[in-house]
């Protein structure tokens, strides 16, 4: 029997026990898991450092932070969240009563990527936590620094048969897909997410999949171009580019495309100074294969800001293209990393027949002052989520629930869609035996004809 075949059984039977689910075993977790992060907060932010050269300030925003908010949104409800809930009974059932009660799953399975790699492997991690299940995590196997410090993080925190991690690659998560899990959590690209669902379906293992795809960004022409310039450029080269959330291209109104291309490379400077690769904090490309991918996107005809790259440091610098068309080939693929295609057009109906034509994207942004702008794009364009006058941000607050659809994924978490989502919501009708009413029973003419009366 294999390692994981024996932490998978260990996870069974410790959640058979029953332990994970009250509310003092869920809290005791949540606090363990915060205290465990704050102590070693300096060696995960040296982790992300070391393996994307993020920044203490960036690392700490958007790796731990967020983390930290969302434990305490969940121990603030979570008393009242796994009540059982009492909902109204039908007329036809009169005597009985209608009770939802939230359990946990079971066993689950979260397999994390590498762009934000501790995050994305933790905040599920939450959401089973909160909802009382037992975890097998799968970090990324592109991050090893990180990936290695979570790794012994869950290991001094929790017993491997509650929660546990196991380091590896594809083979790893594929040799984990092929067990029982009672929920599998995966963030990661579109293509693995097909194989984590295939996988899943043969054991009937419901998913979540976050994923990814191509985010688009409006300009409207009344937007304010000073704001939409500094939002987007701040949203785009965060993690130089490698968040799944990231706008992807933007679709300028061709009456303020001078101003607001001008704008935008303006906001560049300003966050990361003229010589971006001379700058300490600004992260590097994950991988050599990425940098090439990426470098291959520069299509120097179309350059007009940036375009550099450190093949030591693996870095590219923010680099804007223009006159860009669907058949460009940086439009052909999610882009993850720091250059930003521009494309202009005439009228809104246009980008919204265009973005519609696409898979649905994970977030889309629209820069506007128009309400009825804001809804046409909101009423006609499907897609995960977003922001108006923002980028990126949404994802950030536990109210929203946070996901994509279609290509960019099947579910959400986030706060109480977290606990949602690892939650099974068993509907029970709680019967009288005080009395029966013979209506539903065969052979009663008057009760069919009761029941015809009812039910037109
Ligand atoms: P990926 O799909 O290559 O890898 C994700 C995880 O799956 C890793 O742990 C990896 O080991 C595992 N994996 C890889 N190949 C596998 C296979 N054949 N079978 C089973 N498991 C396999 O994704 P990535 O490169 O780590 O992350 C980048 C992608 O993730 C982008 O597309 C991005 O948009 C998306 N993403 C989405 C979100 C979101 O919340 N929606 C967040 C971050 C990243």
């Amino acid at each position: 029997m294999g390692q994981i075949d024996l932490l998978f059984d260990d996870q069974v039977t410790f959640f058979k026990n029953g332990e994970t689910k009250s509310l003092s075993f869920r809290f005791q977790a949540l606090n363990n898991l915060k205290r465990a992060i704050k102590q070693q907060e300096d060696v995960i932010l040296s982790a992300i450092q070391q393996d994307l050269n993020k920044s203490e300030f960036e690392g700490f925003l958007t790796e731990i932070g967020i983390l930290y908010e969302e434990i305490d949104f969940m121990k603030k409800r979570l008393k009242k969240w796994m009540k059982p809930k009492r909902v109204k009974t039908a007329l036809t059932h009169i005597g009985s009563k209608s009770v939802i009660y939230p359990e946990p799953y079971g066993v689950t399975l979260i397999i994390a990527p590498w762009n934000y790699p501790f995050q994305l492997a933790i905040s599920p991690l939450i959401g089973a936590i909160a909802a009382g299940n037992t975890a097998i995590i799968k970090p990324s196997e592109l991050t090893p620094h990180t990936s290695a410090v979570l790794t012994r993080l869950i290991k001094e925190t929790f017993d491997s048969n509650y929660i546990t991690s196991i380091e590896g690659d594809a083979e790893t998560s594929q040799a984990l897909l092929k067990k029982p899990f009672d929920y599998i959590f995966f963030t990661g690209s579109t293509p693995v997410g097909k194989i984590v669902m295939e996988q899943a379906a043969k054991n009937l293992t419901p998913v979540t999949l976050e994923l990814g795809g191509k985010s688009p960004s409006i300009v409207h022409e009344d937007a304010n171009l000073k704001l939409a310039a500094k939002r987007i450029a701040w949203g785009k080269f965060t993690n130089a580019g490698q968040t799944c959330v990231a706008p992807d291209y933007i679709y300028v109104h061709e009456h303020v495309q001078a101003d607001f291309t001008k704008e935008l490379q303006q906001a560049i400077t300003e966050l990361y100074g003229k010589k971006p690769l001379d700058n300490q904090d600004f992260p590097k490309i994950v991988n050599e294969k990425h940098f090439k991918r990426l470098h291959q996107l520069i299509d120097k005809d179309k350059l007009i800001y940036g375009g550099k790259s450190d093949q030591e440091k693996i870095k590219i610098e923010p680099t804007i293209l223009t006159n860009i068309n669907w058949d460009s080939p940086v439009m052909k693929e999610e882009i993850f990393g720091p250059i930003l295609p521009i494309m202009s057009y005439k009228e809104l109906s246009t980008v919204i027949r265009e973005v519609s034509d696409q898979p649905k994207p994970l977030a889309l942004y629209l820069f506007t002052e128009n309400k009825q702008t804001e809804q046409q794009v909101i009423d006609q364009i499907p897609f995960g989520g977003g922001c108006i006058n923002d980028t990126i941000y949404h994802l950030a607050t536990p109210y929203l629930p946070f996901g994509g659809v279609g290509h960019s994924g099947t579910g959400s978490y986030h706060g109480k869609a977290s606990f949602d989502t690892f939650s099974h919501y068993k509907s029970i009708l709680k019967q009288t035996t005080k009395f029966d009413v013979p209506l539903r029973y065969p052979g009663s003419e008057k009760g069919f004809k009761l029941i015809k009366k009812f039910f037109k």
